[in-house]
């Protein structure tokens, strides 16, 4: 599976936290991150991470794009709620384009948790059925 990771500025150290918890279910998948997210889960974790472009530059647009192609199957993103963005309307996008193609989102730890664990019970395997189709 293809999983990407985000975090806000003020989420960054949760996310590493929370990739360091799950590193072992995470290290069999493939990882995609924004820019600054995937550096610091590259430097502190040590497991593999395609980086886009930084979030306010770009990244989840990107990330958007891979959406759009069915080529992305899990987004866990920690976002800050309390923080005004620049890149609001591009949060709101991919947000918007993982209900459009029903691509599990988890916007926090809580979440993303439940997400990991089903992943690893194969509650997510119709995104394997989903790939062959296209
Ligand atoms: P970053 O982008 O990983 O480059 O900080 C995340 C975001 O703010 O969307």
């Amino acid at each position: 599976m293809k999983i990407t990771l985000i975090a806000h500025d003020k989420k960054k150290d949760s996310l590493i936290q929370f990739v360091t918890a799950y590193r072992d279910i995470l290290a069999e998948h493939s990882l995609y991150a924004t820019g600054t997210t995937g550096q610091r889960v590259i430097d502190e974790t040590g497991l593999p991470v395609t980086r886009f472009r930084s979030g306010p530059l770009g990244g989840d647009q990107q990330i958007g794009g891979m959406i759009a192609d069915n080529d992305m199957d899990m987004i866990i993103f920690f976002r800050d709620p309390l923080t005004a963005q620049p890149h609001e309307p591009d949060v709101s996008a991919l947000i918007r384009l993982c209900d459009v193609y029903q691509i599990p989102l988890a916007t926090n730890m809580g979440t993303a948790e439940v997400l990991l664990k089903g992943l690893q019970e194969g509650f997510i395997d119709w995104r394997l059925i989903e790939e062959r189709r296209n």
